[in-house]
């Protein structure tokens, strides 16, 4: 079932600039996730409902999909090589899932920040520890909307999103799962503004 403009959905989160959220979805549901304003990143990461040893892996879904740009029709993979996702809509047409959340570590290593920083792996342990997740088990999530280059030596560029505002994109859950999302906190891969991130969920062809 594909979602259109009569489409209603049955959840909706609104995630503030350098925040999360995290919830539930059942396997045929579609996640909406939408650059409210445009150029911003989104960390998604995602757990088995009922084992919380299977999570989101970014070397299988690089593997089973042999690129490392991911868009409409790729499926993201787990640690035991089952399918999580389906991406079955995307307006932007690139995403990565290559690098860590941003974090506090991160902010003093790569920028010689010494106070305190949002980062994308407070808002994910933040937000999905009251499913029992830690920040150990949290690896590297879907960057979404996240924009990189990389020359014929490997070495990567970090470009601004090319996602503009009201841009989207659909996931459809492959199993029940646990998911945390965040508005990205970092500098250059959101142009060096932070904004709001909007998620919808849909019932899709599975259960409310
Ligand atoms: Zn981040």
């Amino acid at each position: 079932m594909k979602i259109n403009s009569s489409s209603v959905p049955i959840k909706r989160f609104h995630i503030d600039p350098q925040s999360g959220t995290a919830f539930s979805i059942k396997q045929g549901q579609i996640i909406r996730i939408i650059d409210v304003e445009g150029e911003q990143v989104s960390d998604l990461f995602c757990f088995a409902k009922d084992e919380i040893q299977e999570h989101l892996s970014s070397g299988h879904t690089t593997d089973y999909n042999g690129k490392l740009f991911l868009s409409k029709g790729d499926t993201l993979y787990s640690n035991r090589s089952n399918p999580m996702f389906t991406i079955v809509a995307d307006q932007v047409g690139k995403h990565i899932m290559l690098y860590a959340p941003c974090s506090q570590m991160m902010f003093e290593k790569s920028y010689g920040v010494t106070e305190a920083h949002p980062n994308c792996l407070d808002n994910l342990v933040n937000n999905l520890k009251s499913y029992g997740v830690q920040a150990s088990q949290i690896t590297i999530p879907f960057n979404i909307f996240m924009n990189i280059e990389i020359d014929r030596e490997g070495e990567i560029k970090i470009l601004s999103p090319m996602s503009k505002a009201g841009d989207y994109i659909e996931l459809r859950a492959e199993m029940d799962m646990i998911v945390g999302v965040t508005a990205c906190s970092a500098g250059s891969c959101n142009n060096f503004e932070w904004t709001p991130i909007d998620v919808e969920i849909y019932s899709g062809d599975g259960k409310l």
